[in-house]
C-alpha cells in the first residue's frame, strides 16, 4: 500500500516565515489540496500543469512560490520578473490583491494592468518599478508595443484560466506574448478543463518534465474549511 503524507500546515510546504505570518493574518490555517501539491513543486522550480478551478486556492498556489523565490534572490527591483496572465479584469484585480496580502511582510513590488481604463496610472507604476505583474493579454500587448513593457527579464510565467482565455479568443495574443518570453523561465499553467487544444497549448509553454496536478472540483476546498451559504437581500449584503 502506498503511504500518503498529508501536509496540514503551511510550514511543512517549505514556506518562509514572513509569508506564513501573512497567511495567518488572512485567516488561512490549512493549505488547500492544490496548495499542498503545487507549492513544494513550484518552490523546487518545477514547471506545473494544474487542472484546477477558481475557488481552489490556486492563486496562493502559484503566487507564494514566486514571492518566496524572488525574496530569496538578489535582484534588480525595477524589472518585471514574474508575469501572470489572466483573462479578465476582475480576475486580474483579485490576483493582484492576493499578491499584496501574501507579500505584505516582504519588500516586493507588484501591479496589475488591464484594458478599458486609462493606461497612464499603469504606465506610471511600471516606470516606478514592478516585479510581479498581473495582466490581461490585450492591454499587456498594447503596452509592449508602445515600448513601456519588456518581458526580457521574466523568470516566472503563469498562464491562469487557460480554457477561458481560448474561449475568449485570446489565442493569438497569448502566442505573441509567449514568443517574447525568455526561454529560461519557470512556467505554471492552470486551466479548469484540459481539452486537447489546451494540452497542445501547454506543450508550447511548459518544459517536458513538468509536474501535473489535478484537483477535482469536489476536492476543491480544504477539508477543514467549513462552508455555509446565506441568502440575503441586496441591501443587507
Ligand atoms: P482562489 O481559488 O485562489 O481564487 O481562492 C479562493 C478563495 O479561497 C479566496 O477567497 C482565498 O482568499 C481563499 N483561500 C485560499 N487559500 C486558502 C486557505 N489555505 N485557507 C483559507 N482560505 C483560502
Amino acid at each position: 500500500m502506498p503511504t500518503f503524507v498529508v501536509l496540514e500546515h503551511f510550514i511543512e510546504l517549505g514556506i518562509a516565515q514572513p509569508i506564513i505570518d501573512a497567511l495567518s493574518a488572512q485567516g488561512y490555517t490549512t493549505p488547500t489540496p492544490i496548495q499542498a501539491q503545487a507549492i513544494p513543486a513550484a518552490l523546487a522550480h518545477n514547471d506545473i500543469l494544474g487542472t484546477a478551478q477558481t475557488g481552489t486556492g490556486k492563486t496562493a498556489a502559484f503566487s507564494i512560490p514566486i514571492i518566496q523565490n524572488l525574496m530569496s534572490s538578489t535582484r534588480d527591483r525595477r524589472t518585471i520578473k514574474a508575469l501572470i496572465l489572466t483573462p479578465t479584469r476582475e480576475l486580474a484585480l483579485q490576483i493582484d490583491e492576493s499578491i499584496a496580502a501574501y507579500s505584505s511582510n516582504v519588500k516586493i513590488s507588484h501591479a496589475v494592468i488591464f484594458g478599458g481604463v486609462s493606461q497612464n496610472p499603469q504606465v506610471d507604476a511600471i516606470k516606478r518599478g514592478v516585479e510581479i505583474m498581473t495582466a490581461t493579454p490585450g492591454r499587456l500587448l498594447d503596452l509592449m508595443q508602445q515600448g513601456f513593457i519588456s518581458l526580457k527579464d521574466i523568470e516566472y510565467f503563469v498562464l491562469d484560466e487557460a480554457d477561458q482565455m481560448l474561449d475568449m479568443g485570446f489565442v493569438h495574443d497569448i502566442k505573441k506574448i509567449i514568443a517574447k518570453l525568455p526561454q529560461k523561465r519557470q512556467s505554471l499553467f492552470f486551466s479548469a478543463t484540459m481539452p486537447e487544444n489546451i494540452v497542445a497549448l501547454s506543450k508550447t509553454i511548459l518544459k517536458s518534465d513538468y509536474k501535473s496536478i489535478t484537483i477535482r472540483p469536489e476536492q476543491a476546498t480544504a477539508d477543514k474549511v467549513e462552508q455555509s451559504l446565506y441568502f440575503v437581500s441586496k441591501k443587507d449584503k
